[in-house]
């Protein structure tokens, strides 16, 4: 089991005062400004009761305190009390992953994801971070945010792949040694198949149900471009037709998840532009994690005037593939695929938007599949955007344990919805040692719409 830095037991076992914050807006000189910070409403909504304990996946690693929801609600209580920003309070936060199982699991309503958001962007502007920190979130968003540069580094990756390089590499453990988080981030690499490019309309097949816009995302688009065109075939069979803008960029999910307030809000607005003028009846999305940002545009822009209304009109129309197809309901003919499935949650489908029955009426419907429950399926598999980058260790221990249950399933393939699940979950896959095919749920509707069956791989 991974330890935290503060490990053992520095902190009380459970905050003493009740919910109340004694102020209502952040006390000079301590953790927050007055650009947004935690709302105290929100902060006092927390009744201490602990629900959300077993559901928090830091929590369950550590048993401490200040790394479970409850906890890092009573730090924000504490700095907006007056408590100056610590290194140890931004540890706690960064230690979140953002999976938001405790906004699932909490019966008063406490709007923990507004309000970690709220806090990592105080977090990114207040804090001076370690210069190595500093130097790998650049990186970071010097590339992921950016479909060109991922796609520009398609070529090498290929090439390391075909010539099993990145396979000896990770044998000699060097990487591991130079940089655990540069060792992360190789190893996620999935398999690189061939581009997929998409035109920029697609006609419905048969009589036309609609008109959607297709998000095609940077690592969707770059490292799962399958997964796009699956999504656009399926779409198109359903009978929608689908608006695909060349133009299209970043939504700032990764950005909004790790407090990049502006940046986040720059990318929002580009989108907004993007598909505005476009006809869709929705803005179709097939990235957990991006859809559930781009449903929350509104907030997001809500202080600019030139665009909080285009943004509440946008974010109204954001759907995941899945509620659109489940919503339309099938007009195309399901073929048999004979499979064992096992359907992984990804957390911002499943707690940040609240989709769960959707992909599993999807998947049942289609004939020969066999669903499977994953035991501890609200547990985050440790992927959460960059999370397992910034910080490998308890993302590898998550992962390893979110693939014993998947094995323990016994399925032959593990269905999921997200980009940075597949890579999470296949590389512990891999490690567990019981190979397994993993897809995205519109990869095997289009195997079975398409009548060809799996893929071979
Ligand atoms: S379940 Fe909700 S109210 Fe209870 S401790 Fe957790 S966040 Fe607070
Ligand atoms: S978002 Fe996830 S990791 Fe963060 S406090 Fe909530 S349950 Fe724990």
């Amino acid at each position: 089991m991974t330890t935290h830095p503060d490990q053992p037991g520095s902190q009380p076992d459970a905050p003493a005062t009740g919910g109340v914050v004694d102020v209502d807006g952040p006390v000079p000189g301590g953790a927050f400004d007055d650009h947004h910070p935690p709302d105290a409403a929100l902060v006092g909504d927390c009744v201490h009761c602990g629900f959300c304990l077993p559901t928090c996946p830091t929590y369950v690693l550590w048993g401490e305190e200040m790394d479970s929801p409850r906890g890092r609600i009573y730090l924000m209580k504490e700095g907006l009390e007056g408590e100056p920003m610590s290194d140890s309070m931004v540890e706690h936060w960064d230690a979140c992953l953002g999976c938001m199982a405790c906004v699932t699991a909490c019966p008063s309503g406490v709007q923990y994801d507004t309000l970690i958001e709220q806090t990592r962007a105080q977090v990114e502007r207040r804090h001076e971070r370690s210069r190595s920190d500093r130097a790998l979130r650049r990186l970071i968003f010097e590339i992921f945010p950016h479909p060109r540069r991922l796609r520009l580094l398609r070529g090498p990756l290929r090439a390391l792949q075909a010539t099993g390089l990145d396979r000896r590499l990770r044998s000699t453990g060097l990487l591991d040694r130079i940089s655990p988080q540069l060792a992360a981030m190789e190893g996620l690499a999935p398999p690189l198949g061939k581009p997929q490019p998409l035109p920029p309309h697609i006609p419905a097949t048969g009589e036309r149900r609609g008109v959607v816009g297709l998000l095609t995302g940077c690592v969707q688009g770059a490292f799962f471009p399958g997964v796009n065109a699956a999504t656009a075939r399926v779409l198109q069979a359903e009978g929608l037709d689908v608006v695909v803008p060349k133009a299209q960029g970043c939504c700032g999910a990764l950005s909004a998840h790790n407090g990049r307030e502006e940046e986040a809000q720059d990318y929002a607005r580009r989108l907004v532009d993007t598909f505005e003028g476009t006809g869709v009846d929705h803005v179709v999305v097939n990235a957990a994690g991006c859809g559930s940002t781009m449903k929350e545009y509104a907030a997001l822009l809500a202080d600019d005037p030139a665009y909080a209304e285009r943004a509440q009109h946008f974010a109204d129309r954001v759907r995941d593939v899945s509620e659109v197809l489940d919503e339309l309901g099938p007009v195309a003919v399901r073929h048999p695929v004979e499979a064992t499935v096992a359907y992984h949650d990804a957390c911002h489908l499943s707690h940040a938007q609240g989709v769960r029955a959707e992909p599993r009426r999807l998947l049942e419907a289609i004939p020969g599949v066999q669903l499977r429950e994953i035991a501890e399926s609200d547990l985050c598999c440790g992927s959460a955007g960059i999370y397992n980058i910034l910080n490998p260790e308890p993302a590898r221990e998550l992962g390893d344990r979110k693939a014993r249950n998947i094995v323990a399933t016994g399925a032959d393939l593990l269905v999921t919805a997200n980009p940075g699940c597949l890579m999470q979950v296949a590389s512990a896959i891999e490690r567990s040692g019981h190979p397994m095919r993993l897809m995205h749920t519109v990869e095997l509707l289009d195997a079975s719409l398409s009548g060809r069956g799996l893929p071979v791989r």
